[in-house]
């Protein structure tokens, strides 16, 4: 790596856990301070034949814990990803030292319920959010008036990289819920949880748990498809105030599959 730009950190790949042929989580050591709030993003990068490329990634750790995690895909045909792919721990990478993005937790106003609905590595920045509360939580800094609804989508089990960890939490923490749920279960007979998409269970858990626009801010991060739909499901819901819904698009839909999706 040769670039000596004072924007970015020259960091360093600490830990690598494979989650799935096509999904591993990094820890990563920044080589500086980076500061972030829960829900933001950092800009990872490598230099390739002379000419930077660099995407965002959302933090899944929080900012108290030592090094920084994130959780990725690999797009075959991506730019980045096969190159990041292919790093181990000890491995550097350009990290840029300024977090960025507003996908933060609203707790400003009397809306005290969070809809978190994501898929696959989508459900990043909401682990972030609830290891933070996790942690103040139990040193009394939290008194989880605040209510955190989580609903985790993917293809198959195997894609969850943080499903045990929020079970527990899930079941420890009385502010937190906690549904993944797959959408390609005829192989997967062990599983006893639920089966669909995110948005396909969104009605079924804003009915159980009481979700309305009075109450409630609703968070969606991940696959555009999932996002497009859930916004329209939750318009219809009354989810129509400016600021009632965030969103956090990872990608774009080729131009000729988004409006079948909208
Ligand atoms: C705010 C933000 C946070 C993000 N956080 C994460 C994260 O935590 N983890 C993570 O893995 N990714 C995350 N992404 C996506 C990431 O930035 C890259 O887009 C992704 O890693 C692909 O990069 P690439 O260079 O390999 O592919 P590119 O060369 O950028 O893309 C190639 C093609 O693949 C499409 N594409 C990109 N990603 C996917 C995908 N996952 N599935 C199907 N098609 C895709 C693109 O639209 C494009 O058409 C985030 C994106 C944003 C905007």
């Amino acid at each position: 790596m040769t670039t000596a730009d004072e924007r970015f950190y020259r960091a360093r790949v600490v830990q690598r856990v494979d989650v799935a042929p096509d999904l591993w989580t990094f820890r990563i050591q920044p080589g500086g301070h980076f500061d972030f709030t829960p829900g933001q993003f950092a800009t990872l990068g490598l230099e390739i034949n002379g000419k930077r490329i660099e995407r965002p990634y959302s933090m899944v750790s929080a900012p108290s814990e030592d090094g920084v995690e994130f959780f990725l895909e690999l797009v075959p045909q991506g730019m980045l990803t096969p190159r990041l792919y292919k790093l181990q721990p000890g491995d550097e990478l350009l990290m840029r030292k300024i977090a960025k993005g507003k996908f933060t937790l609203q707790t400003g106003d009397s809306r005290m319920n969070h809809l978190l609905v994501s898929t696959v590595t989508g459900v990043a920045p909401f682990v972030s959010m609830i290891r933070t509360l996790a942690k103040e939580w139990r040193e009394g800094r939290f008194d989880g008036a605040h209510r955190i609804f989580l609903l985790n989508g993917a293809s198959r089990p195997w894609e969850f990289g943080y499903k045990d960890e929020l079970t527990r939490l899930s079941e420890e923490m009385p502010w937190l819920q906690y549904v993944p749920t797959i959408s390609r279960p005829w192989d997967h007979a062990e599983w006893q949880g639920e089966i669909g998409r995110a948005d396909d269970i969104l009605r079924k858990y804003a009915d159980q748990w009481g979700l309305n626009p009075e109450n409630t801010h609703a968070y969606l991060c991940g696959h555009p498809e999932m996002i497009e739909n859930s916004k329209a499901i939750l318009k219809r819901r009354g989810f129509v105030e400016k600021g009632a819904i965030k969103e956090e698009t990872y990608w774009l839909l080729p131009r000729h599959e988004r409006s079948a999706a909208a």
